[in-house]
């Protein structure tokens, strides 16, 4: 497993590197959710590239940037277990040089749910990863279905800017107790850890619901604000029974349906969603 920093050692490995390369972005601090999209892209490629980097376009300014937990040494180890061959740890600089004025912009996907409550958010995301696309020109990129509305951006994004390439959505990875694995879980006390699979019950409730025939979206979204409110260390921010390609919230959701919420749980704002068809 090599590990760069630069754009050009990133270029010149990848021309070197002959057959088919998967690329998984990532944040870094890894957990088990970022293994298996490095174990998703080590089977269906040649070469798997992963890029750890905080984006900082993509946080807010009341947002967690400079928090943002970070372990290089233990995330070198688990992607070298899962696979991968190239680890891009780019310095911000490399990113964003002095002088850098160039964004990605998708419209009508960004201005709802995470985007309404992170009005830059995918801005950053999406210049962000068409960057790291131009660099890696992988054939296959990797995206957990964790971040649902990231993955209907980046679609969008491929689909308008024609990127050659395929996107992968893997599922989501649980712990036992229903909680999805995020970085930012280690925020949790563990009181808060203990109150934090409020998220998936309410979600699997809901998706009972739907599948006893309940497909009127304003009650699914009234089942989700009932079981999230029975927790007292759970603060809804959002909760969501939308149409998955548009995203805008559904009335008749017989035909499929994603559900997502955003719930603060101490210092941590957890996202989590279930996808129906
Ligand atoms: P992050 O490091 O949080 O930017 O996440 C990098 C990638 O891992 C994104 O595509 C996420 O959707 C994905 N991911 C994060 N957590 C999980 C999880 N629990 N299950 C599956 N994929 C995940």
């Amino acid at each position: 497993m090599q590990v760069v920093e630069t754009i050009s050692e990133v270029r010149r490995i990848r021309r070197e590197g002959q057959g088919s390369w998967g690329l998984v972005p990532t944040m870094g601090y890894l957990h088990r959710g970022h293994a298996a999209l490095v174990e998703q892209a080590r089977k269906e490629n040649d070469h798997v590239g992963v890029s750890i980097f905080v984006n900082p376009t993509q946080f807010g300014p009341t947002e967690d940037l400079a928090a943002y937990p970070r372990n290089l040494e233990r995330d070198l180890a688990l992607l070298a277990e899962a696979g991968a061959d190239l680890v891009w740890t780019p310095p911000v600089e490399e990113v964003y040089p002095a002088g850098f004025q160039t964004y990605v912009t998708v419209e009508d996907v960004t201005k709802v749910l995470e985007g309404a409550a992170r009005p830059t958010h995918f801005r950053g995301v999406a210049t962000v990863v068409a960057k790291l696309f131009n660099v890696f020109q992988p054939d296959r990129a990797y995206f957990g279905q964790k971040d649902a509305q990231q993955v209907v951006v980046i679609r969008q994004m491929a689909r308008d800017l024609n990127f050659p390439l395929e996107i992968v959505v893997c599922p989501i990875v649980r712990e036992a107790d229903g909680l999805a694995l995020s970085s930012r879980n280690v925020y949790l006390t563990p009181e808060q850890r203990a109150a934090a699979p409020v998220l998936y019950r309410a979600l699997c409730a809901a998706r009972d619901a739907w599948q006893a025939g309940e497909h009127d979206g304003e009650r699914l979204r009234g089942i989700l604000r009932r079981v999230l409110t029975a927790e007292p260390l759970a603060q809804p921010h959002y909760v969501s029974a939308a149409d998955p390609r548009t995203l805008a919230e559904l009335g008749d959701a017989s035909r499929g349906v994603l559900l997502s919420m955003a719930v603060r749980v101490g210092k941590a704002r957890l996202i989590d969603n279930i996808l129906l068809a």
